[in-house]
């Protein structure tokens, strides 16, 4: 990329006409984002269809190295920019993440496609993640579904033009350009389903609030246990806690007893029918087997 002087001078500091091809005057940070912006390395990866539109773009009838871009790095840690070319699934989002946190800073990424922008034709699917952007900063979106060649060209060219406009002294903006590198991104955790480490509070709160309504549930059902007896062995026994509760009897022959008791609160006398009938039900269990 030849250096074209008049294109770093800045207004503030005119440089006279006879000398614009021979001095520059220009602030750092044009200079610095002027090396950075030529000089982006992608990371060498792809995870769908869109891949090979990027695999194109860096053919020679597109011609990445126009822009500095062709150096496709196979290591996250020579890498200054991840395109995102195709589908996210929940498996391949935690080394997406991991892969991330690797590069060195400054770092930029693009999502390539509608698939890492948003989830594309799979949004909502069991499998997929709805948008990169739900796990790692995203600097330009290219939309395209897969987005053509001129399309990624015109994303690249993009964050050349956010380069341009970035400060060394705004920290906030910029955490790389501060003191000492900035947090990882927390790694997903890929479980029955993934999980964000950033919301685990929140997947806490609600398991423990889902856990109690479960437990009260379960109280109040134990409490209000429908006692089922079997008509014709209350009849056997003469006793039944049926009869003895003249609860109403079924089609199927079952007798509800209302009003039953958690088995901790039952009489000794209903506790022992229960085992009576337990013991029945067996046998006529075994006799239809055996039929
Ligand atoms: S956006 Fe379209 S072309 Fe790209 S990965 Fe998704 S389905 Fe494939």
């Amino acid at each position: 990329m030849d250096l074209k002087l008049h294109e770093l001078n800045t207004t503030s500091y005119p440089v006279p006409a006879d000398l614009q091809n021979t001095v520059a005057i220009t602030s750092l940070a044009k200079l610095y984002n002027w090396g950075r912006r030529n000089s982006l390395w992608p990371m060498l990866f792809g995870l769908a269809c869109c891949a090979i539109e990027m695999i194109a773009t860096a053919s020679s009838r597109f011609d990445m190295s126009r822009f500095g871009m062709e150096v496709m790095r196979a290591t996250p840690r020579q890498a200054d920019l991840m395109i995102v070319s195709g589908t996210v699934t929940k498996k391949m989002i935690v080394p997406i993440v991991r892969l991330y946190n690797q590069m060195p800073e400054p770092k930029y990424v693009m999502a390539m496609g509608a698939c890492a922008s948003g989830g594309g034709p799979f949004k909502e699917g069991y499998n997929v993640v709805s948008g990169i952007d739900k796990y790692l900063p995203v600097d330009v979106y290219v939309p395209g579904c897969p987005p053509t060649p001129q399309a990624l060209l015109f994303g690249l060219i993009s964050i050349q033009r956010k380069m341009d406009g970035q400060s060394l002294t705004d920290h906030d903006a910029l955490p790389w350009y501060g003191v000492g590198p900035s947090d990882p991104t927390p790694v997903p955790i890929l479980g029955p389903d993934i999980i964000d480490p950033r919301q685990m509070d929140m997947i806490r709160r609600k398991a423990e609030a889902t856990a109690k309504k479960a437990n009260a549930t379960s109280l109040e059902a134990s409490r209000e246990l429908p006692v089922w007896r079997s008509a014709a062995l209350a009849a056997a026994a003469g006793t039944g806690a049926g009869a003895a509760a003249g609860g109403a009897v079924d089609a199927g022959g079952l007798t509800r007893i209302p009003g039953g008791k958690a088995p901790w609160e039952e009489p000794e006398e209903i506790r022992h029918q229960r085992q009576q009938n337990a013991l029945k039900r067996k046998a006529i269990r075994a006799a239809q087997r055996a039929q």
